[in-house]
């Protein structure tokens, strides 16, 4: 039965490649529909569309850009068969995702020309993801006039990061002049896990000391006090922090400067070669980026997956330390995104790896391991003094929240 009165929040989610939509009911955060177009600008590019009679939709996209994917998939919401709204008119506002905010905004904000502007000016900082997702905005403003239009960044959970954290040991005026400092990302994910911890354990953010790993094809581990971002292991750009799908996470900077003078690269060459040759699928070597595939190829003992693994399940643990100490302790830490969610393997080796964490107080149960579900699952032995949690994330409902909270 399509929804009648004007209580849906529309959430989009435009990236350089792909755009994903989720069409709540709200407040009783109810999907009533959602999809995706992948593969942008590719020839076998597809479009499926899911509504909440369990209706599955797929069909070649024509989306030869943003702009005309957003409308694809907006058309099917009052599609005869497959739609879920009578008319555009029940959707009440729409929640947009914005990668970068820049210092200037800190919260989710009602868009804006002066908000326009900022999101065009961050796409220096961003330029695989600001300028898809400004354009993906622009496309809704037309396509839904009249309504409130709601940026939440991804940035913006780490904005409460202190100086010490945020700043590079550079000269001041590359930060002050210039805006080069430590921003970090996914913050909207840490966030929505970070509070669904707190549910879990049933105690007030205010009191407690988290650790959040969002270990999907991006990972980035968070240091969560009192309810804020302290410290998080994405910097300026998404490539800082642990070995990443295909981005080569931190690196001696004078790497990219021999590549520059001694190997004569361009500087496209080296941020192709950082950003879409590295981590999993350069270590590894096996034509995938995918973890499962490297757990494989690491199992049918191929040593360079072997080492990739190992690397990034060294680096997270050494993040998890690094964070023990900024924190002065840890309540929780939590486990989140693809990689954090699904794979038992990688979690075990994350806290049984190396000497392991248990000096620490953090001592993983190999059953309940193996045996979280998609649903929020508690993982440590009965002598873990930590808390493992398994949260599965959803920034597209933290989007949907945050945009009802405005509007
Ligand atoms: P994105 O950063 O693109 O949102 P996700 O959080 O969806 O990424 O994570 C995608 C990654 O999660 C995949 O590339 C894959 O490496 C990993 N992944 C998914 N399922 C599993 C699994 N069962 N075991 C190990 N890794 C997995």
């Amino acid at each position: 039965m399509p929804i009648q009165n004007k209580s849906a929040v529309l959430v989009i989610n435009s990236g350089s490649s792909s755009v994903k939509f989720t069409l709540y009911q709200m407040p009783e955060e109810t999907i009533l529909a959602s999809g995706a177009v992948e593969r942008i600008g590719i020839e076998s590019s597809i479009l499926e569309f899911q509504n909440n009679r369990g209706d599955i939709h797929r069909q070649p996209a024509s989306g030869e850009n943003v702009e005309a994917a957003v409308t694809e998939l907006m058309g099917l919401l009052t599609h005869a068969k497959f739609g879920v709204i009578k008319s555009k008119q029940v959707i009440s506002a729409m929640g947009h995702r914005v990668v970068h905010g820049g210092e200037s905004i800190t919260a989710p904000t009602i868009i804006d020309d002066t908000v326009k502007q900022i999101i065009a000016e961050n796409s220096q900082l961003a330029p695989l993801h600001n300028p898809s997702n400004l354009k993906s905005i622009l496309t809704c403003e037309v396509l839904f006039p009249g309504i409130p239009h709601v940026a939440v960044f991804d940035t913006a959970f780490h904005a409460t990061l202190p100086k010490h954290a945020y700043l590079y040991g550079l000269p001041y005026d590359m930060y002050q002049e210039k805006g080069i400092r430590r921003y970090g990302f996914h913050g909207t994910s840490h966030q929505y896990v970070a509070r669904k911890a707190a549910v879990c354990l049933n105690r007030p953010p205010e009191k407690l000391k988290l650790i959040t790993c969002h270990l999907g094809n991006g990972s980035s581990i968070t240091a969560v006090k009192s309810g804020q971002s302290i410290d998080t292991s994405m910097g300026f750009t998404p490539l800082e922090g642990t070995l990443m799908g295909t981005r080569c996470g931190s690196i001696d900077p004078a790497i990219v400067i021999y590549m520059m003078t001694q190997l004569k690269m361009h500087p496209d060459q080296i941020d192709h070669l950082l950003n879409k040759k590295s981590g999993f699928l350069g270590v590894a070597g096996i034509d995938s980026s995918d973890v499962r595939d490297v757990l494989s190829a690491m199992q049918a003992n191929n040593t360079r997956a072997a080492a990739a693994i190992e690397m990034y399940t060294y680096q997270v643990r050494k993040y998890i330390g690094a964070y023990i100490a900024a924190l002065n302790g840890v309540d929780a830490i939590v486990f989140t995104a693809g990689i954090g969610e699904n794979s038992p393997e990688i979690r075990e080796m994350i806290c049984n790896g190396g000497h392991g964490l248990d000096k620490l107080g953090i001592v993983l149960d190999p059953i309940k391991n193996t045996a979280a579900s998609r649903t929020s699952s508690e993982i440590q032995s009965n002598s873990s003094r930590s808390k493992l949690l398994v949260i599965p994330t959803d920034e597209a409902l933290e989007i949907a929240r945050q945009t009802c909270v405005l509007c």
